[in-house]
């Protein structure tokens, strides 16, 4: 595709796709696609094809091959984007995908990021396997005081990379707060937004840069494909994202871009439903006798409960704070184990944000790679159990966890000595 024709294409504002001037769940559905012009299907076609056939040299409709850009695939982005009142988004093979791309766009040799020290663990591998061996640095702290993000910024830092909620233990970073000193210093700010999505959180409102997605999550919401998503309101950002996602090959599929495309048109239906299930969720776990800990924004014992009311986005005066718990059981990782190997509507699993209730063991799973010392700073215990709290009646969850934890008290499981042999496939 020529370069003129690309940036004719991307600096078409969300505002012009129909459908933007609606509220977020009209938009979910119908912002940046209407009826395919050829046959009337309701649906974005899946245009299943690697190449488009040019009318004469440096004539085309706008796609050349689909690992540069596909109609599906920019139909999801249009959507998107939408959702934010930015450019189309960039639509990726995976959220690590998209994650890479955003560190090889705007970081070289020599450069410093701050990151959140509650991340993804995949994104502390990321930097600390991958990008160290680049030259790139990166220093963990803790976001949820600027001040410290404050200090942590260098003249050589680039990037200020936050999570919030932080996974998994759902600390919160004052975006609004953070996007001042990041402002003021020069540097980029970019929001890890997978657990709140759009809806329920606006990062670029809030003065970030860049919003970040796993669609594999929320967005695509049905535990059928991985994707990852990057949201920004500067073209020149979206030219740059485009042409490293194009150099380094990870553009999502046409398949997985029509599915989540479907998934999006209920995600702000599903992601309030999620909300509340949780909030009843964590409420129950919070009274009852064999836990030790709830962790969940929405309650009021939360830490950061004024924060959390601040950011995040109600809708109809009801608050809605995301979809995941995550808790402590008294007895330590013996119980909490037994607590995860007893559930039998919940599944023992990892990923989060599908209508499936998933019950993950974040150290040995999810968090595997990232160094016992770091895990144990940032309060991520052996025996910390995240929910990712499903459309299921929240009745038959409480029910399901009840009968798990009843039996985990009775019957706790022995942890073998040597427990990080068993984390042999962090993801
Ligand atoms: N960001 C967050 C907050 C995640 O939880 C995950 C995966 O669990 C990722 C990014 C990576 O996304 P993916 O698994 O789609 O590569």
């Amino acid at each position: 595709m020529s370069a003129g024709h690309r940036s004719d294409r991307t600096t078409i504002r969300a505002a012009e796709v129909p459908g933007v001037s609606h509220s977020m769940t009209t938009r979910a559905i119908h912002a940046g696609t209407r009826p395919d012009p050829t046959t009337g299907a309701i649906l974005t076609p899946i245009f299943q094809s690697t190449t488009y056939v040019q009318e004469a040299v440096g004539q085309h409709k706008g796609f050349t091959y689909s690992r540069a850009d596909n109609p599906t695939v920019a139909a999801l982005e249009a959507r998107l984007g939408a959702l934010e009142d930015a450019q189309p988004s960039v639509c990726f093979s995976t959220g690590l995908a998209a994650e890479t791309a955003l560190f090889l766009a705007f970081l070289k040799a020599g450069d410093h990021a701050v990151l959140s020290d509650a991340v993804y663990g995949g994104t502390v591998r990321l930097f600390q396997q991958v990008l160290d061996g680049l030259s790139i640095r990166a220093s963990f702290i803790d976001t949820s005081c600027p001040e410290a993000v404050a200090r942590a910024v260098t003249p050589s830092t680039k990037l200020v990379f936050i999570e919030s909620p932080g996974n998994p233990t759902l600390k919160l970073t004052d975006i609004a707060a953070v996007a001042r000193i990041t402002q003021a210093a020069g540097c980029l700010l970019a929001v890890d937004n997978t657990f709140l999505t759009p809806v329920l959180q606006q990062p670029l409102e809030l003065g970030a840069d860049l919003s970040l997605y796993s669609t594999t999550k929320y967005i695509e919401g049905h535990n059928a494909t991985v994707g990852g998503a990057i949201t920004t309101r500067d073209p020149a950002k979206v030219e740059r994202l485009r042409f490293i996602r194009k150099s380094i090959g990870s553009i999502q599929a046409p398949f997985e871009a029509w599915l989540t495309l479907r998934g999006l048109t209920t995600l702000p239906l599903r992601i309030k439903q999620h909300s509340l299930n949780a909030l009843r969720v964590a409420r129950h776990l919070e009274q009852h006798p064999a836990v030790s800990r709830v962790s969940y924004p929405g309650l009021p014992s939360f830490p950061q409960y004024s924060l959390a009311r601040r950011q995040h986005i109600a809708s109809d005066g009801v608050e809605h704070h995301g979809g995941i718990v995550s808790f402590e059981v008294h007895g330590g990782i013996e119980t909490g184990i037994a607590v995860m190997n007893n559930v039998k509507l919940c599944s023992l699993a990892e990923n989060l944000g599908a209508v499936e209730t998933l019950i993950t063991h974040p150290a040995s799973m999810t968090h595997a790679d990232v160094p016992l010392s770091q895990r144990q700073s940032i309060g991520l215990s052996d025996g910390l159990i995240r929910l990712s709290v499903g459309l299921e009646d929240p009745s038959d969850i409480i029910a399901d966890l009840d009968r798990a934890l009843a039996i985990a008290a009775s019957k706790p499981v022995t942890v073998p000595s040597e427990r990080n042999a068993t984390c042999l496939n962090a993801l």
